[in-house]
C-alpha cells in the first residue's frame, strides 16, 4: 500500500494516525465487540464518544460556557438557509460577499427570505465583468455598509475556491458590528488557527476539511441567539431543539462524530491549535514563496493580506501546460491539484493533516516543473 499526497479541497486528507486508529478499532471498539458504526447512538459507549468529542473541541477552541456545540447533518449548504430561519426572526441579515461560498449563502438565504427575513448585501468584492466574479481580497472597512438593526452579519472567513482568508479573526468587523452578532462560515479553516469564539454569535463548519468525514457539520452558537426560529421550522433544523437534545433529537452521524473526535485528540497531541497554526504558517509561506519566486511561471492573484493558509490557488503562465502539470504531478503522487471548475488553474489545499513534508514535496515538484518547462 502506498499513500499519496492529497491536496483535495474536501473531502480532504485525514491524519494518517487517525485512519490507522479507525482501522484498529473498526471491528471491535474498546472491547465492545462491534464497530462504532454498529452501536446504538443512545448507548453508553457512543455517549462517551460524543461527550469526549465535544469536550475536546471546546478545549481546542476555548469555547466559552455560554455557547452550545451542535453536531448536525445537511452540510454547510443547508446551513445557508437554516441560519436565517433560526436567527433572523423577521429582521434582515447583512451579508458580506467575498467569494463563491458567501455568494451561495446569499442565494440560499434569499430562497427563504419570505419566511425568515430579508437579505441585505452589506458589501461585495465581486468584480463586475470579471470571469467568475474575480474575487481576490476581503472587504475594506469603507466598503462595508452595516445595518445596525440587522439580525446578524454573515461572512465566510476562508473562501475555499478563491483562497481568500480573513486574517485578523474579525477583530475590526466585530468591533464595527457591535451588538449585531457575526455569523461565520469557517468550513475550510476551522481549527487551523487560534480564534476568539466570543467575537462570533455563531460559527459553522462542514467537517470534510479540518474535522473529519463528510456528513457532519458543526455549529457553535451563543445561547442567547437560540429560541428565535420561525414557528414552522422542522425540529431537526431548529438549533434550539437540537441543543436541548444534545444533537441527538434523531440519530446523529455517529461514525463522523467518532472520527471527528479522533481528529480532535490527534490535534491535541500536535500541541493544539496554537501549534498547528505555526505549522500552517510555515507551510503557507513555503508554498507562496515558491509561487512568488517563480519569475511569473506560477501566479496567485490574491491580495497578500488575504492569502489563505489553507487553500492556495495558482495559475500557470501558460495555461496550455495545465494538463501536463496535473499529469506529471499525479505521476509524482501529488493528487487533486486541479483548481475548482469556476476559476480553473490549480489549487493546493493544505489543511492540518498535510504535514510540512507534503508541502515540501509539492514545492520540489513545482520548482522542477518550472525548470523543465520555463
Ligand atoms: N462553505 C465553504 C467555505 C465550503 O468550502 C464549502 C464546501 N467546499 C461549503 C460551504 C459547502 O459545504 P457542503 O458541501 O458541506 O454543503
Amino acid at each position: 500500500m502506498s499513500r499519496v499526497w492529497n491536496f483535495s479541497a474536501g473531502p480532504a486528507a485525514l491524519p494518517e494516525e487517525v485512519l490507522t486508529q479507525v482501522c484498529d478499532e473498526v471491528l471491535d471498539w474498546h472491547g465492545c465487540g462491534m464497530s462504532v458504526m454498529e452501536m446504538s447512538h443512545r448507548g453508553p459507549a457512543f455517549g462517551t464518544i460524543l461527550d469526549a468529542a465535544e469536550a475536546d473541541l471546546r478545549e481546542l477552541l476555548a469555547v466559552p460556557d455560554n455557547y452550545k456545540v451542535l453536531f448536525l447533518q445537511g452540510g454547510a449548504t443547508q446551513l445557508f438557509s437554516q441560519i436565517p430561519m433560526n436567527l433572523a426572526a423577521g429582521k434582515s441579515g447583512d451579508y458580506l460577499v467575498t467569494g463563491s461560498w458567501s455568494k451561495k449563502a446569499v442565494e440560499e438565504a434569499a430562497r427563504v427570505a419570505p419566511i425568515a427575513g430579508a437579505v441585505h448585501v452589506a458589501g461585495s468584492t465581486a468584480v463586475k465583468g470579471a470571469p467568475a466574479d474575480g474575487f481576490t481580497r476581503f472587504l475594506r472597512d469603507d466598503e462595508i455598509n452595516l445595518d445596525p438593526n440587522a439580525a446578524f452579519v454573515h461572512l465566510c472567513t476562508n473562501e475555499t475556491i478563491y483562497g481568500v482568508e480573513v486574517q485578523d479573526d474579525c477583530a475590526a468587523l466585530a468591533a464595527r458590528a457591535g451588538a449585531v452578532p457575526l455569523v461565520a462560515d469557517m468550513s475550510s479553516h476551522i481549527l487551523s488557527r487560534k480564534i476568539d469564539v466570543s467575537r462570533y454569535g455563531l460559527i459553522y463548519a462542514g467537517a470534510q476539511k479540518n474535522i473529519g468525514p463528510s456528513g457532519l457539520v458543526l455549529v457553535i452558537v451563543r445561547e442567547d441567539l437560540l429560541g428565535k426560529a420561525i414557528a414552522t421550522l422542522p425540529s431537526t433544523m431548529d438549533f434550539s431543539v437540537m441543543a436541548e437534545n444534545g444533537s441527538m433529537l434523531n440519530t446523529p452521524p455517529t461514525f463522523g462524530i467518532y472520527v471527528a473526535g479522533l481528529v480532535f485528540q490527534w490535534l491535541k497531541r500536535q500541541g493544539g491549535v496554537a501549534a498547528i497554526e505555526q505549522a500552517n504558517i510555515r507551510k503557507a509561506e513555503l508554498l507562496y514563496r515558491c509561487i512568488d519566486q517563480s519569475g511569473g511561471f506560477y501566479r496567485n492573484p490574491v491580495d497578500p493580506a488575504n492569502r489563505s493558509r489553507m487553500n492556495v490557488p495558482f495559475t500557470l503562465a501558460d495555461a496550455a501546460l495545465d494538463g501536463v502539470f496535473l499529469k506529471a504531478a499525479e505521476a509524482a503522487g501529488l493528487m487533486n491539484l486541479k483548481g475548482h471548475k469556476s476559476v480553473g488553474g490549480m489549487r493546493a489545499s493544505i489543511y492540518n493533516a498535510i504535514p510540512e513534508s507534503g508541502v515540501q514535496a509539492l514545492v520540489d515538484f513545482m520548482q522542477q516543473f518550472a525548470k523543465v518547462h520555463g
